[in-house]
């Protein structure tokens, strides 16, 4: 039983990022992680009209290089909302990294930018500069962190990230992800069966670290993986979502869905995948609690 007496929760959460690799699905991974295009600006207006409309509010976990332009658009309206802005790094990079030359994103492409520094140091500054960032450009302070990529066993690889984290006032960590299998998995094609996703669903609940921060690991399959390797119509991709709905409801338990708006621009234009997954929430009858991380967070301590 979660707060209101709701069985189930659903949190809506959005990685504000890269977009110039999509829907070109030959190029790389785009690298230039803050460039957020003109079609993925005007999605990100889409969405927040859908959440205003349906009165939920979204996550988004910002990297937090898109907000050096003069103008934070989207975002801005985002928070006067009152959606939820968290912390995804300042431009995306790997904060399991123990070497330079594992940092990815920015510093695979520009390794001068490492300096005399060591990776830590980096992964640290990465952090500290877009909690600031966020701050200023936005008005909000961060308490949530997603790490980029996802690990199987989240940060705890890192001791010194969780710590760092509580000093900076953070309340929970998005790190944890059970899907890498899936990238790998024969068959994931074409679709996955109700065994497999409430495997995964399970292996996905919130918990609280002996430090007090929160892990909310991410849900699979995200966007990212049925519209870029799977290939997925839509369709197929909107019954899953209402089946991860109706597994929650069933087992009591907490979805955290992750999206990527520059993905969705391309693939669900008329932003179905909130629609669909509020409309399936909210025909429940003991209720499905849609809200932010943080109030989650907030809720389990009350
Ligand atoms: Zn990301």
């Amino acid at each position: 039983m979660f707060y209101n007496r709701c069985r189930s929760v659903l949190l809506l959460t959005f990685d504000h990022e890269m977009c110039t690799n999509f829907p070109y699905r030959s190029s790389v991974w785009d690298h230039r992680k803050g460039a957020i295009d003109g079609e993925t600006r005007q999605y990100l207006h889409l969405l927040n009209a859908q959440a205003r409309e349906l009165q939920v509010p979204l996550t988004y976990f910002v990297v937090a290089s898109a907000l050096e332009e003069l103008d934070p658009g989207a975002l801005a309206e985002a928070v006067r909302d009152g959606s939820e802005i968290a912390n995804h790094t300042y431009s995306h990079v790997n904060v399991t990294a123990t070497d330079p030359a594992d940092l990815r994103g920015l510093y695979a492409q520009q390794p001068w930018l490492v300096g005399q520094r060591s990776a830590q140091a980096v992964i640290q500054d990465e952090i500290v500069a877009a909690d600031q960032l966020l701050y200023r450009r936005l008005g909000c302070k961060a308490t949530g962190f997603r790490t980029p990529y996802g690990f199987t066993a989240g940060i705890r690889s890192q001791p010194w990230l969780g710590t760092l984290l509580v000093k900076l006032g953070y309340r929970y960590v998005s790190s944890r992800y059970a899907g890498w299998d899936l990238w790998h998995e024969a068959g994931a094609e074409a679709g996955l069966d109700d065994a497999r996703l409430l495997a995964d669903l399970r292996a996905s609940q919130p918990y609280q670290d002996p430090d007090g921060l929160w892990e909310l690991p991410i849900v699979t399959p995200t966007d990212c993986h049925v519209f870029r390797p799977w290939r997925w119509p839509l369709d197929r991709w909107l019954q899953t979502l209402c089946r991860l709905v109706d597994l929650g409801y069933e087992h009591g338990l907490v979805v955290d869905l992750c999206c990527h708006p520059a993905i969705l621009a391309a693939c669900d234009p008329a932003a179905e995948t909130v629609q669909a997954a509020v409309a399936r929430a909210r025909s429940k009858a003991d209720g499905v609690w849609i809200t932010t991380p943080s109030a989650f967070v907030l809720a389990q301590e009350a």
